[in-house]
């Protein structure tokens, strides 16, 4: 049982992460983010990204990967006291350390696979030779000189993660800011939004590309959907 002086700061912890909570969707078309989760749609076909992410590889990614996420973070939470279900999404990713001990790293690894998979598919399109415009195409170039600089910046963090783990572009502050983190972890766990992943976990490359991760990289740069990053950097500064 929690003491009411726990209590209080488990409130007190929580308000804090909901303010900052409501800026990291804003203005995107992810479905509500709450228990029971569910995997969200694709959104176009398994094989929208052909040649560059296989058909194949998409099935197996959004139905059985992601879809593990999901099972195995609506099955913590059912175990755990009712008030950590009405938690969104994003509060549980910034409060891990209000979450119960016996389900925090199931909690941690699971909703991060969903937050960041669920941003990851809005994040694809079949779109090759694609550039960031407007806003993001200044800020890019303001932070790393050139968009060349930048995604061969990207490409290298993301190659270089060991094992399973993302390379990002973030917001950090105000700040674009290059970052990976290991297994599931979300940047919106160190408070800083997620703009673009590269999942280099082998599930999402090994099919078409074997061990050969940075055509995985090169290739995974004809499949961004440069509209949707744009209005999500927009959003996250407004
Ligand atoms: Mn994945």
């Amino acid at each position: 049982m929690m003491t009411r002086r726990e209590a209080i700061k488990t409130v007190a912890l929580t308000a804090g992460a909901l303010s900052l909570a409501p800026s990291l969707l804003r203005g995107q078309t992810v479905q509500k983010l709450t228990y029971p989760y569910k995997v969200p749609p694709l959104g176009y076909s398994y094989d929208a990204l052909e040649p560059h992410i296989d058909t194949l590889t998409m099935q197996i990614h959004h139905d059985k990967h992601h879809g593990a996420y999901v099972e195995n973070l609506n099955k913590a939470l059912a175990s755990a006291d009712p008030k950590f279900q009405q938690l969104s999404l994003e509060e549980l990713l910034t409060g891990l350390d209000q979450i119960p001990e016996n389900i925090r790293t199931t909690v941690r690894n699971n909703a991060g696979g969903h937050y960041n998979h669920s941003l990851f598919w809005l994040t694809l399109k079949k779109n090759e030779g694609g550039k960031p415009t407007g806003e993001l195409a200044d800020a890019i170039n303001k932070k790393f000189s050139s968009f060349d600089d930048f995604k061969k910046k990207m490409s290298e963090t993301s190659a270089k993660v060991f094992g399973s783990g993302w390379g990002w572009l973030v917001l950090n502050g105000k700040e674009l800011d290059i970052a990976s983190t290991p297994n599931q972890d979300s940047p919106i766990s160190k408070r800083q939004v997620p703009l673009l992943g590269i999942d280099v976990w082998e599930h999402s490359y090994y099919l078409k590309h074997q061990n050969r991760r940075p055509n995985y990289i090169e290739a995974f740069w004809s499949v961004v959907n440069w509209d949707f990053v744009g209005e999500r950097y927009k959003a996250a500064l407004a």
